[in-house]
């Protein structure tokens, strides 16, 4: 009886990223206000980043005083944003081997999806927040679907959808750069992390490896696989 485990035990991996500034190579979200908010969205966003505004409450002020329709933005994100490198040979590995790869974000689906159909890559799972548009296409309001169960308010929490993937028994590996990417990469296996969530893994003794493209998150995850067996 063997009492270690072997390497074809171990759990098979998931790849989890954040979107804006990981996922994408630009803040998607502030690209679409910088072109498209009211003038006073910089002060809305400096009011959250000093904690008197909620994440939900910056995203109704900011959002909701956009003066653009869907279509406009979706085609704006087409244009101005694209994924880091290596983002599709990571996917396709993944689709290969039946890894699960998905997005989560505290960011606006729309959007999201905007830059996946743009680049081919229309079915990639997304965790984000569901954003409802009136009839002339101005966003509405927005739905949490994952939210902190103690504090809905925060909007999604990130954390509770690596623990489903690792409650279903896989290795996650997780990328990210910011505050609410810290929380996810508490619980993940593997963390790769850059900006914020770098400094914050750094202060709270969590490992993580820098990474600015896809390259080396594919090379992990295919090294970890090969080492199942
Ligand atoms: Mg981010």
């Amino acid at each position: 009886m063997s009492v270690n485990p072997g390497p074809a035990s171990r759990p098979s991996p998931a790849v989890l990223t954040d979107f804006d500034d990981t996922a994408a190579a630009q803040n998607v979200a502030e690209l679409l206000l910088h072109r498209f908010g009211h003038p006073s969205w910089t002060e809305v966003r400096d009011r959250f980043r000093a904690g008197e505004l909620s994440l939900k409450q910056y995203q109704e002020i900011a959002f909701l005083r956009m003066d653009a329709r869907k279509d406009a933005m979706q085609a704006y994100v087409r244009e101005n944003a694209c994924f880091r490198p290596y983002f599709d040979d990571l996917w396709q590995f993944c689709q290969g081997n039946d890894f699960p790869m998905c997005i989560i974000s505290q960011g606006l689906d729309f959007y999201i999806q905007a830059l996946l159909d743009a680049s081919g890559h229309s079915d990639v799972p997304v965790y984000a927040v569901v954003t409802q548009f009136d009839d002339n296409g101005r966003v509405q309001g927005y739905r949490y679907d994952f939210p902190y169960p103690d504090a809905p308010e925060l909007g999604n929490s990130k954390a509770l959808i690596v623990r489903r993937f690792r409650e279903q028994g896989r290795h996650v590996f997780y990328m990210g750069d910011g505050r609410s990417d810290f929380e996810a990469g508490e619980v993940a296996d593997t963390v790769f992390a850059h900006r914020q969530m770098a400094a914050m893994c750094e202060e709270a003794g969590i490992p993580f490896t820098v990474f600015t493209d896809f390259g080396p998150v594919l090379d992990a995850v295919r090294e970890y696989a090969r080492g199942r067996g």
